[in-house]
């Protein structure tokens, strides 16, 4: 089976993980800062929270940027679960926005139109979370212009896309964006085993972030509301959680940072020859631009006959090409539609999730396996 993604675990990998495992810390401890220092710099960014999934870290930003009872968050209906379930923990409500057809990331017109619709009802949302889907950058120039004129917040929630680009950025160091969230889970680009990141520009919400992180608990007197007691002396000043990421983790993701720059180049390599090998087949192929560097965390194509869809997949898991399909559109899980989303809502999301398959991309993906899935492909569409 040639699975649709595979993390990459070196000897040096299982050398950092080991010696923090000889080392006095277990959990967070001297190398969840250093893991975070390197990442905010790979980034071009100043701070980094690691978290243990991208899901805390979602929460862990939300959370510090106020989100709470009353307020309004709007992400994209194409996108992994968590990226509104963190605002819904928050006791905050979601909504969300279409897609672009082509890019797949989060459509600035329909944004534009649902801001004046809201601005008129008095329910502007107070964050909104673009999603970097499948490591392409959303259109940001445009929502961060949508951004100024309505006045919310920026989370991007960019678990497929570090070491991507938008314009002459990186993904992470887009100015009016108030944190940006990697994921490092085993399918993702780098991986610490689980574990997440909220990377930001803003100091006091990389410090909030830090006291969520931790039960709200700080020992910095400058943070604290009584007088400190002595040296054993904590206080509790908000309500946070266990995000912690541990220092065996950290040890993995700073490890496999190293190879980022190899990563998105052999990922976008192999997209470049599935573009070249699947051009004249039925299908759209995914989205390209000179102004953004995708960090292609998968490869999405969109058969033009969507009624193939079902039997073109199972041709190609039949022989043996680990396909998937990404997303399931969030408003259409059965939890969603008990808070009053259906069919219909958001048809370029439910258009593309009826067309696509993911075909298998990862660094380690050989030239013969690449052409075996071309292949299988080429069959399944002409039978
Ligand atoms: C994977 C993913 C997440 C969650 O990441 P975890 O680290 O597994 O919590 C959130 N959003 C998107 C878009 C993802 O792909």
């Amino acid at each position: 089976m040639i699975p649709y993604g595979r993390q990459d675990v070196t000897e040096d990998d299982i050398s950092a993980v080991v010696s923090v495992l000889r080392s006095d810390f277990l959990t967070q401890g001297p190398v969840v800062p250093r893991f975070e220092a390197a990442v905010a710099a790979k980034v071009q960014t100043s701070h980094g929270v690691a978290s243990n999934s991208a899901t805390s870290a979602l929460h862990l930003a939300y959370a510090a940027l106020g989100l709470g009872p009353g307020d309004v968050l709007w992400t994209q209906p194409t996108t992994f679960v968590a990226s509104a379930n963190a605002a819904l923990y928050c006791g905050a409500e979601v909504d969300f926005v279409d897609i672009d057809p082509a890019r797949l990331t989060m459509c600035p017109d329909m944004l534009e139109r649902k801001l004046i619709e809201a601005e008129s009802d008095g329910r502007l949302p107070k964050i909104v979370v673009p999603v970097h889907m499948c490591g392409q950058p959303a259109d940001m120039a445009a929502i961060n212009a949508l951004a100024q004129r309505f006045g919310f917040h920026i989370v991007e929630d960019a678990s497929h896309a570090i070491g991507a680009r938008c314009g002459d950025r990186m993904i992470g160091a887009m100015p009016s964006t108030d944190a940006t969230i990697f994921s490092f889970h085993p399918v993702k680009i780098v991986t610490s085993g689980e574990g997440g990141m909220a990377v930001t520009q803003n100091t006091a919400l990389a410090r909030r972030m830090e006291l969520l992180r931790s039960h709200g608990i700080t020992r910095s007197p400058d943070l604290m509301e009584q007088q400190e007691e002595g040296p054993w002396f904590y206080e509790q000043v908000a309500l946070g959680w266990n995000y912690r990421m541990t220092d065996i983790a950290a040890a993995l993701g700073l490890s496999q940072l190293d190879r980022l720059d190899d990563y998105i180049q052999r990922r976008n390599a192999l997209a470049t020859c599935y573009d070249n090998m699947l051009r004249d087949l039925p299908v759209d192929l995914p989205f390209r631009s000179d102004d953004t560097c995708s960090a292609f965390h998968l490869y999405a194509i969109r058969l033009h006959d969507a009624g193939r869809r079902k039997a073109v997949f199972e041709a190609l898991r039949n022989d043996g090409i680990g396909v998937n399909v990404h997303y399931i559109p969030v408003h259409l899980q059965p939890f969603y539609r008990r808070l009053g989303f259906g069919e219909g809502q958001f048809p370029a999301a439910e258009a593309y999730y009826n067309s696509a398959i993911s075909l298998p991309l990862f660094p380690t993906l050989g030239d013969s396996d690449q052409a075996a899935v071309v292949d299988s492909l080429r069959r399944a569409l002409q039978t």
